[in-house]
Parts: C-alpha cells; structure tokens; sequence
C-alpha cells in the first residue's frame, strides 16, 4: 500500500503541495486530478524520492521509497525520456538493467509486450524513427517491463487517438487484476470516471475533495434528469429546485438542486402528452470537477 502523510513541498517560496494525504492500496486504480499547476508532478516526483517532501512522510508497504523500492515502482512521466537514438530493445535492456533485471528475462517480456500493444515489428528499429504514439507505448512498456508493484502514469492518454486510448485501458486493467497499485493522473475525467475507484483533487496543491468516486457523487447534491420530448425550456427553468436546464441534439438536461426536487420536474412532465424519455442521473466527474475546482478558484 502507498501512503502519503500529511506532505508538504515548497520549491523556495512557492508552495506546491499543502498537507497532502491519500493512501493507494494493493490493486486500487487511483485518480490524482488537478487543473495545470494543482500539484501532480511534484506529488509523483516525491512519490519517486526524486525529491524530498518539505515536511510528511511517503511510504510503500510501510518503509521509506528508496533505491529498493524503486525497482517495484514503474513510472511514466509527463516528458518523455526515452533514449531516441537507441533502438527499441537496447533502450529496454539498458532500463531494464537499471530496475535490476536479467537481459533474458528482459527480452522475453519486451516480446510479449510488443505483441500486446502490436508494435512487435519496432524492437529493431531506433527510437527516434517511431511515431509520437508508439513511442508512448515504448515509454509505457518501459514504465512496466518491471512488473511494477506501484505504477504512476502521469497524463499516460496524452497524445493518443481512440484506438490506443482503448489498447492501453486495457493494459492497465489488467495490471490492476494482477494487483498492480496505480495512481494516475489525467485531465480527461471521462477516463477518471472509467477507471478510479478512489479519487483526490488538487487545488493549489491542497486536497479539496477526495474519497471513493461513488461516495463522492452519492454525497453531491445536485442530480441531473434527462428528458425527451416536447417540453418547453422556458417552462422547465420556472419549474421549483430547477438550477439549469441545457439542451442538446435530441434532449434536455435538467440540474436540479437535489433529488427532492425531482418530482417537481415530474409533475409538469405529466401536463405533457409525448415525453419519451425521463431518467434522474448522477452528475458526470467532470461536472463535479468544474463545480469544486471553479468554487475553490473563486476564493
Ligand atoms: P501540469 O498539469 O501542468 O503538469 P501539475 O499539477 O503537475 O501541473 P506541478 O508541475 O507539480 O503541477 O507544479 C505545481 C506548482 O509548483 C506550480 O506552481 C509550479 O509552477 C511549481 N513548480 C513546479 N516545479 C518547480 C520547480 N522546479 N521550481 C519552482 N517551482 C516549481
């Protein structure tokens, strides 16, 4: 288990991270979230010991991150570093060396990896000849050739199209299965939604929501019903507990201020004759997000 205490990073005076706290358990998928700035990379670096927390402490498995631990750690970072003028496999035995692996058990497990992610052909071939994409997946094989007992992905979706988004979903889940720790970070909340279980968002470098996703939304009062029909938006925003209604190709989303209120919504449906679709929906990550990061900017 991964354990973040109370930790602190000043860079001279500016404060990076304020008094973090989060843990990670074995085989959890945990979502690190924040707008540009809010705090990510430096948790992550601090995570690595790449630098010293001002004050708290991190721990995995209850002992220090160090040079043995580091091996049980994957890490993709945010700029990618990868080695371009060395070929595929040579980049991978030389990290490989590095996480203390044996070039047999390196080589068998790029094979395997280079299937999975079908760039089997690329082992040959210099780094700096690949596509932007492939080299993520290079970089990411790389981040766990070690099957990594913690894997921190820092923004691993950045620059991919559908097709590989999917493929590396994929990959991760599977790590997960196996019991891979992961935290990662992502300003794409439809992936956050997909896959976190337990979340944290950073404003400033301080937490300003954090739990398990279904707590968090159980607990955000405003609901959302989606309505099809005809139904008049002027109608709809007079209507008791209404906050917004917003209309899209082929229906209404109605935000209302808690779930009381929806048979207020209900009430006027039933003065309409052809309404097709009525359904109370939990509001998306991404609305929370905007809510509790945009509340927390305002001060
Ligand atoms: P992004 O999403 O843009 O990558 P982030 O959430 O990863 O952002 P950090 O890179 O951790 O944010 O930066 C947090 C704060 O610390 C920012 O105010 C940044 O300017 C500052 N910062 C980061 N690295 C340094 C450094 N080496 N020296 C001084 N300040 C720094």
């Amino acid at each position: 288990m991964l354990k973040v205490d109370k930790v602190t990073k000043y860079y001279g005076n500016v404060l990076a991270v304020d008094n973090l706290s989060f843990e990670v358990e074995k085989g959890q998928i945990f979502g690190l979230l924040g707008v540009n700035g809010a705090g990510k990379t430096t948790t992550f670096r601090m995570i690595m010991n790449l630098i010293e927390p001002t004050s708290g402490k991190i721990t995995f498995n209850g002992k220090k991150i160090n040079y043995d631990v580091t091996d049980k750690i994957g890490f993709l970072t945010e700029e990618r570093s990868l080695l371009t003028k060395m070929t595929v496999k040579q980049q991978m035995l030389f990290y490989g060396a590095l996480k203390s692996l044996d070039e047999d058990v390196i080589l068998k497990r790029l094979d395997k990896l280079l299937e999975e992610f079908k760039i089997s052909e690329y082992k040959d071939r210099k780094i700096s000849t690949l596509s932007k994409g492939n080299q993520q997946k290079i970089q990411f094989i790389q981040a766990i050739i070690n099957e990594p007992q913690l894997l921190i992905l820092d923004e691993p979706f950045s620059g991919l199209d559908p097709i590989n988004v999917e493929l590396f979903k994929k990959v991760i889940l599977k790590l997960k299965d196996k019991g891979t720790s992961i935290i990662f970070s992502s300003h794409r909340m439809d992936h956050v939604e997909f896959f976190c279980e337990k979340l944290v968002i950073l404003v400033k470098g301080k937490s300003v929501l954090e739990g398990y996703l279904k707590d968090i939304k159980d607990n955000y009062k405003i609901k959302n019903i989606i309505i099809q029909g005809d139904v008049k938006v002027s109608d709809l925003k007079k209507i008791n507990g209404v906050i917004n209604v917003v209309k899209t190709s082929n229906q209404l989303k109605v935000s209302i201020k808690d779930k009381s209120f929806c048979k207020d919504v209900f009430e006027y449906l039933k003065t309409r004759n052809n309404i097709t679709k009525f359904a109370l929906e939990e509001p998306s990550l991404e609305e929370i997000f905007v809510s509790k990061v945009g509340d927390e900017y305002g001060k």
